[in-house]
C-alpha cells in the first residue's frame, strides 16, 4: 500500500494502483492527487526562506577608487562627478561618461574589474538569435543573465548587465548545472540581446523547450508546479531563488516546466501569507 506524502491527507492507495498510474511520484514520494501535491509545493514556496533582499548596486566611491587608481580620472573630476550625480540621478559610470571624464570602454572595464568577471566590449546580438543555451527570453528577461555560446563540456559563456547579480547566477547555475563564466556587457548591449536573444529559435523538435511561466503568487505558482508534476506522473522538483523571485523547475520523463514566482516589489506575500491554507490543518 502507498500512503500520501501530504501528511493532513494521509490516503491509502493499493500498490497495484499507484503502479498503473494513480497519483503521482515527486521527488520520489508518492501523492494522491493534484491536490495534494499542489498543498506540498505551496507548503514548500512558504516555508522556504524570506527572499534575501537585492545585492546593493555597484558603491560609488569604490567604482570611483578604482578609476582614480588606475589614473583614468582624478579625484576633482570625480567629486565633481559625484555632485552631479545627484541631480541627474545618472549612474557614476554613465555621469562620467556625460561629461567626458571616461568613456564607455574604460567604465565597462573597471566595472567588470569590480564584480570580479570579465568583460565584453563589443558584442553582436545577432548571435544570440538561436537562443544559445536554450533559455526562455522570459527567463532571461527574469535572470538579467543570458547565455552567448551553446554548453561546451558544461561550461556556458553568459553576458549580464551591470550589476552582476551573484544569486541569479547561482540560481542558473543550480538549475542548469552549468559552470559560467560571464562577460560584462554595456546596458546598450544587453537590452540589443534582449531583443534578440531566441528571436530565431532552432527548430529542435528532439528536445522542446520548457515551458517558462511567470506569476507573481503563491497560489498560482503551486496549482502550476502541481499540474506539470501531475501530468508527468514522475517528477522531480528543483528550486533555485534570487532576490525577489523564486524559479521551479519540474522535471521528469515526460514533463519539462519551469515556473518563475516573481514578486513584484514591497515586501514579500511569502511571508506575509497565512503558511497553510485553511483545509490543510484539519486532521
Ligand atoms: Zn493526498
Amino acid at each position: 500500500m502507498a500512503r500520501c506524502a501530504v501528511e493532513s491527507c494521509g490516503r491509502w492507495r493499493p500498490d497495484l494502483f499507484v503502479r498503473r498510474g494513480v497519483g503521482a511520484r515527486v521527488d520520489g514520494r508518492w501523492f494522491c492527487s493534484r491536490a495534494c501535491i499542489e498543498l506540498m509545493a505551496r507548503e514548500r514556496l512558504s516555508a522556504g526562506k524570506p527572499f534575501a533582499a537585492g545585492l546593493p548596486s555597484v558603491p560609488p566611491v569604490r567604482l570611483g577608487t578604482l578609476l582614480a587608481a588606475r589614473g583614468v580620472c582624478d579625484s576633482a573630476s570625480l567629486s565633481r562627478a559625484l555632485e552631479a550625480q545627484r541631480e541627474s540621478g545618472l549612474k557614476l559610470g554613465e555621469q562620467l561618461q556625460a561629461m567626458g571624464a571616461a568613456d564607455k570602454q574604460t567604465v565597462l572595464t573597471a566595472l567588470a574589474t569590480q564584480f570580479g568577471v570579465r568583460c565584453l566590449p563589443a558584442f553582436d546580438p545577432a548571435t544570440v538569435r538561436h537562443a544559445p543555451g536554450g533559455l526562455s527570453r522570459e527567463a532571461v528577461r527574469a535572470l538579467r543573465i543570458a547565455p552567448i555560446s551553446d554548453p561546451l563540456e558544461g561550461r556556458v559563456r553568459v553576458a549580464s548587465p551591470a550589476p552582476v547579480r551573484r544569486r541569479a547566477l547561482g540560481a542558473l547555475r543550480q538549475l542548469t548545472g552549468w559552470t559560467l563564466e560571464v562577460y560584462l556587457v554595456t546596458d546598450e548591449d544587453w537590452t540589443a540581446i534582449l531583443a534578440h536573444y531566441g528571436a530565431d529559435p532552432r527548430q529542435d523538435a528532439a528536445r522542446p523547450q520548457p515551458e517558462f511561466v511567470r506569476t507573481t503568487s503563491v497560489a498560482d505558482a503551486a496549482a502550476r508546479i502541481a499540474a506539470a508534476a501531475s501530468r508527468g506522473r514522475q517528477a522531480t522538483v528543483i528550486e533555485a531563488r534570487w532576490e525577489d523571485h523564486a524559479w521551479i523547475r519540474v522535471q521528469g520523463p515526460d514533463v519539462m516546466e519551469d515556473v518563475c514566482l516573481a514578486l513584484p516589489e514591497g515586501p514579500s506575500p511569502i511571508t506575509e501569507e497565512a503558511p497553510w491554507p485553511a483545509a490543510t490543518t484539519s486532521r
